[in-house]
C-alpha cells in the first residue's frame, strides 16, 4: 500500500501559442486617415469615429454611404476630402486605413501612412496589415475583440452572439461607474489587498444585478462592506459532471468564476479548470479508487483552514458531488468548524454514460427500478452488504460506480442470487469524454470481455434488462462516431 499523498499547488503552464497579439489601441481625439472608397471603407469610417478620432476621408469617388457618414458620427468627426490623399494628409495619423480598389494604390498609400508613422490596415488585404479588426461586443468602456486570423469570419461571428448574449447590456453601465469611481476608490484604500476586495464586491454586485444602473447609493454600500473587513469564507462543493464541460451547471460555472481557491480530484476533468479565475489557486487532492491519495482528514482540514482565512473554497468533484462522493464527511467537517457550506449538483457519471448513449435507465417495459451501488467498501473489497436479491432482478436497471477490482466477483454473485446470466450489461469508460470507450456483454461475459479490453480510465456498469434497449442506439451511435469505433470496443450483439 503506498503512502497517502498531499494536497498539491498545481499551475496550468499558461501560455499557449497566440495567433496575433490582441490590443486596444486608443484613438480619442487623434487624426485618422482613409483613402480610397472599396466596399468595405464607409464602415471602417464610422468604427473610427465611434472610436472617438478625428477622421478624414481622402477619395475622389466616394460612395453615397461614404458621403452620409459624417452626418452619422456617433463620435469623433469625419471629414470627407473629395480628391486624391497627398503624403501631407497623413502627418500626425495615428491610424491609415487603405481602402482601395487596386492593389498597387494600396501599396503606396500604405507605405506613406507607415513613414508617417501611423499603424496601417488595408481592408481585405491582410498582407499589407499592421494590425486587423476583430468582431466587437460592445458594452463601452467594456469592449471585447474577436478574432479567428482571417480563419473563420463567420466562426467569430457566431462566437460573437453567443458572448453578446453572455454580456448583458446593463455592463455597459456597470463598468462606467467603475470608471468613474475609480480615483474615489484608489484615494480611499492605499493597500492593494483593499482596493482589490472593493472591486470583487463591485464585481460580485454587478453580476447579482447587472441590469440596474449603479448609483451613488452602491458606492457608499460597497466602501461600507469593504471597511468592514474581509469577507468571511465559505465552501461550496462543486459537481463538475463526468468530464464534458458543458454538462457544467450555470451554478457551477458561476462558483468557479468566483472562487479563490479550488480543490480538485483526479477524476476532474482538467478543461474544467479553465473555467475557473486566472488568478484562482487550483489544487489537486488527488482522490482516485487507486493509487495514492491524500487523506480524507487532510482534504477536511486544508478546505476549513482556507476558508478560515477568508477564501472562497470551492471542492470541485467529479460528477455529482453527493454521489459516492463523499461529501457528507465534507459537509460536516464545515459545518463543525461552523463555515458556510453549501452544494452545487452536477451530472452523475451513469446520468451521462446514459445520455451518450440514449439509453433510457427506466424504460418502461424493461425496468421496475433503478439503483446506483458501489463495487468497493471502504477496504476496496466487494462490498458484503450488498442488496443482493436487488442485484439479481433483472428487471432493477443497476449502475456499478467503481466496478473495476470486483466485478467479475460481483456479478457471479448476482448470477448466482438469480439474475439470467444473459441480462444485458455495458462498460461505460471515460464517459462523456473525447475517449469514451463502451464495452457491451452480458452479466455472464462483461466481466471478461472488460479485463480482454485492456481499456483504461474510469468506468461505470450497466446491467439490467433496460441496458439491453439501448443496445441498437448505441450500435448506430459507434457507427456514426468514428472515436467510438476504434479498438477494443466489443460490440457483439448478446444472446
Ligand atoms: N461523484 C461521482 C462518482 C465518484 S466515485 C459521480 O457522481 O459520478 C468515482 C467513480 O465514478 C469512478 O470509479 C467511476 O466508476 C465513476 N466515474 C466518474 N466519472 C466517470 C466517467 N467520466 N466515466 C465513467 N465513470 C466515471
Amino acid at each position: 500500500m503506498s503512502s497517502p499523498r498531499l494536497p498539491r499547488e498545481t499551475r496550468s503552464s499558461g501560455l499557449e501559442p497566440l495567433a496575433v497579439l490582441p490590443v486596444f489601441v486608443t484613438l480619442q481625439g487623434k487624426r485618422a486617415v482613409l483613402a480610397g472608397a472599396n466596399g468595405g471603407a464607409a464602415w471602417k469610417v464610422k468604427l473610427l469615429a465611434a472610436a472617438g478620432a478625428q477622421v478624414e476621408v481622402y477619395a475622389p469617388e466616394p460612395t453615397d454611404e461614404m458621403r452620409a457618414a459624417p452626418a452619422e458620427a456617433v463620435a469623433g468627426r469625419i471629414v470627407l476630402h473629395e480628391r486624391d490623399w497627398t503624403p501631407a494628409d497623413l502627418e500626425g495619423a495615428a491610424f491609415a486605413i487603405a481602402a482601395h480598389e487596386d492593389e498597387g494604390d494600396c501599396a503606396a498609400f500604405v507605405a506613406a501612412a507607415r513613414r508617417a508613422g501611423a499603424i496601417v490596415n488595408a481592408i481585405d488585404r491582410p498582407h499589407l496589415c499592421d494590425v486587423s479588426f476583430g468582431a466587437i461586443v460592445n458594452r463601452s468602456p467594456l469592449v471585447v475583440g474577436i478574432s479567428t486570423e482571417g480563419a473563420a469570419p463567420v466562426f467569430g461571428q457566431t462566437v460573437r452572439a453567443r458572448i453578446e448574449a453572455m454580456l448583458p447590456s446593463g455592463f455597459k453601465a456597470w463598468v462606467g461607474a467603475a470608471r468613474d469611481w475609480r480615483a474615489a476608490v484608489s484615494a480611499r484604500y492605499h493597500a492593494f489587498a483593499e482596493r482589490r476586495a472593493f472591486w470583487e464586491r463591485f464585481t460580485d454586485r454587478a453580476f447579482a444585478e447587472p441590469d440596474r444602473a449603479p448609483v451613488q447609493a452602491d458606492l457608499d454600500a460597497l466602501m461600507a462592506e469593504t471597511d468592514a473587513g474581509p469577507r468571511g469564507g465559505s465552501v461550496v462543493l462543486v459537481g463538475a459532471g463526468p468530464g464534458d464541460a458543458e454538462l457544467l451547471t450555470l451554478k457551477a460555472l458561476r462558483a468557479l468564476r468566483s472562487a479563490d481557491v479550488i480543490l480538485y480530484d483526479d477524476l476532474v476533468a482538467r478543461e474544467i479548470l479553465d473555467y475557473a479565475r486566472r488568478e484562482a489557486r487550483t489544487m489537486l487532492v488527488g482522490k482516485t479508487g487507486h493509487g495514492p491519495s491524500c487523506r480524507q482528514d487532510d482534504i477536511n482540514a486544508l478546505m476549513v483552514s482556507l476558508a478560515r482565512s477568508g477564501k472562497r473554497v470551492v471542492r470541485l468533484k467529479a460528477g455529482d458531488p453527493l454521489v459516492f462522493g463523499r461529501a457528507g464527511e465534507e459537509i460536516d467537517a464545515c459545518r463543525e468548524a461552523g463555515i458556510p457550506v453549501s452544494v452545487v449538483p452536477g451530472v452523475t457519471a451513469a446520468q451521462g454514460a446514459a445520455a451518450s448513449l440514449g439509453l433510457s435507465l427506466t424504460h418502461r417495459d424493461a425496468a421496475r427500478r433503478l439503483q446506483y451501488v458501489t463495487g468497493h467498501d471502504r477496504r476496496g473489497a466487494l462490498p458484503e452488504d450488498l442488496n443482493w436479491a436487488a442485484l439479481g432482478d433483472s428487471s432493477v436497471t443497476t449502475v456499478i460506480y467503481m466496478p473495476k477490482r470486483t466485478l467479475g466477483a460481483l456479478l457471479d454473485r448476482a448470477v448466482a442470487e438469480g439474475l439470467p446470466p444473459a441480462t444485458p450489461a455495458l462498460a461505460v469508460f471515460n464517459a462523456t469524454r473525447p475517449e469514451q470507450v463502451v464495452v457491451q456483454g452480458s452479466a455472464a461475459t462483461l466481466a471478461a470481455r472488460v479485463a480482454e479490453s485492456g481499456v483504461e480510465g474510469p468506468a461505470i456498469v450497466m446491467v439490467g434488462d433496460a441496458v439491453g434497449r439501448g443496445a441498437q442506439a448505441l450500435i448506430a451511435e459507434a457507427v456514426h462516431r468514428p472515436e467510438m469505433t476504434a479498438e477494443p470496443i466489443v460490440l457483439a450483439g448478446e444472446g
